[in-house]
C-alpha cells in the first residue's frame, strides 16, 4: 500500500466531524470551504467551530455575505481576531459574485488575485473544491513531510499520487494535528511508521531518550547574479542527508575558501543534525553546468525551507 493510501485509510476511519466538511455534491461546499479557510488562518479548529456555526446561521451563503455591510461581518467575527481576514473575505465575496458568478475560480493565478488569498489558501481551495493535485503546506503538513523523510516538496508530490486529492490534502493536515503532533507524536500507533525517517532514528536511539544533536560545521558557497537577485542551485551535492535538496554548493567546513567572500555564520537544524554554517558568495554570470538560476524573491513552493533560510541571508546583499 503506498503512502497516500495509508494516510487516506487512516483518515477515513479517524477524521473529525467538522461543520465545513460537507459532501462533495453539497451546494454549500464552496461557501463553507472558503469561509472556514479564512477563519482557520492563524486560528485553531476548536476555536473556529462555534464562530463558523454562528456565522453560517446568520449569513447562509456567499450571495448573502456579499450584500451585507462590513460592520455586520466584523461584529460576527468579534473574538476571532485578525479582522483583516473578515474584511478580505467580504471583499472577495463581492468579487466572486460579480465577476465569477458566485463560483470559486479554478485557476491558481486568478484565486491569488482575490483579497486575503495567498499560496496556501489558493492551493487548499483548489484541492478541496476541485480535487486538483496540490501541495498545501500548512505547519502540520510541513512537519509530517519533514519527519517522514527530510526530502523536499517536489519529491513529495510523487509520493502522494492519488485520485482523492482533496481528501489527501485534508488527511495530511488531520494526521499532523492528531497523530504526528509537534510534541509527542503517537508513533507507536502510526500507520506509516515503517516509512518514517524520524521513527527510524528514534527507534535506534530509544524512545525514552531525547535525540542528541550533533553540531557539525559546513561551508555553503553561493553563485549570485549581480543585478538580478538570482542564485544558482543544484540537487547534485555529496551530503547524504541533503540529497535531492535544491541547494547552493555545500561541503564540510575547511579553510580553503580563497575565492569566495564570507557573508555570515548561522545555525540550522535538520533531523538530529545541527549545522553550523559559514555562508560564502561570489557574483558571477557563469556557473557549473549542473546548476540552474533561481529567483531569490519568488515564493517557489519547491524550494525547501533550508534553502529559503540561505535566501534570507543573501538578500541582505542587494
Ligand atoms: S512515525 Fe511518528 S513521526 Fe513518523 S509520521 Fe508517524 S507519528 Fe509522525
Amino acid at each position: 500500500m503506498n503512502l497516500s493510501k495509508k494516510i487516506l485509510s487512516w483518515y477515513d476511519n479517524n477524521k473529525r466531524t467538522l461543520p465545513w466538511r460537507v459532501s462533495q455534491k453539497s451546494r454549500k461546499k464552496q461557501y463553507y470551504r472558503i469561509l472556514s479557510e479564512f477563519m482557520l488562518q492563524q486560528t485553531q479548529v476548536k476555536t473556529v467551530i462555534p464562530y463558523f456555526n454562528n456565522f453560517v446561521k446568520k449569513i447562509p451563503s456567499l450571495k448573502v455575505l456579499s450584500n451585507k455591510n462590513e460592520k455586520t461581518i466584523i461584529k460576527l467575527w468579534e473574538g476571532l481576531g485578525y479582522y483583516s481576514r473578515a474584511k478580505n473575505l467580504h471583499k472577495t465575496s463581492k468579487i466572486l459574485i460579480k465577476k465569477y458568478n458566485g463560483q470559486i475560480p479554478k485557476s491558481f493565478v486568478k484565486l491569488k488575485e482575490l483579497p486575503g488569498i495567498g499560496d496556501y489558501t489558493a492551493n487548499i481551495l483548489l484541492a478541496l473544491i476541485y480535487n486538483q493535485s496540490r501541495v498545501a503546506l500548512d505547519g502540520n503538513v510541513k512537519r509530517v513531510l519533514f519527519r517522514l523523510d527530510n526530502i523536499n516538496t517536489e519529491n513529495q508530490v510523487n509520493l502522494f499520487k492519488t485520485k482523492r486529492n482533496g481528501d489527501l490534502a485534508e488527511a495530511l493536515m488531520e494526521f499532523g494535528a492528531l497523530v504526528c503532533k509537534p510534541k509527542n507524536p503517537i508513533c507507536h500507533e502510526c500507520k506509516i511508521k515503517n516509512m518514517c525517517a524520524y521513527f527510524a532514528s528514534r527507534s535506534k536511539i530509544g524512545f525514552g531518550r531525547k535525540i542528541k544533536f550533533q553540531l557539525k560545521n559546513y561551508d555553503i558557497f553561493c553563485y549570485l547574479k549581480k543585478n538580478k537577485k538570482q542564485i544558482a542551485l543544484t540537487k547534485n551535492n555529496d551530503l547524504g542527508f541533503l540529497k535531492k535538496f535544491n541547494l547552493p554548493k555545500i561541503k564540510e567546513a575547511s579553510k580553503k575558501n580563497k575565492n569566495w567572500k564570507f557573508l555570515c555564520n548561522y545555525k540550522n537544524s535538520i533531523s538530529n543534525k545541527k549545522l553550523n554554517i559559514n555562508l560564502y558568495y561570489k557574483f558571477s554570470s557563469k556557473i557549473p553546468f549542473e546548476y540552474n538560476w533561481y529567483s531569490l524573491n519568488k515564493n517557489n513552493e519547491f524550494i525547501p525551507s533550508f534553502t529559503k533560510k540561505i535566501f534570507k541571508q543573501i538578500l541582505h546583499l542587494y
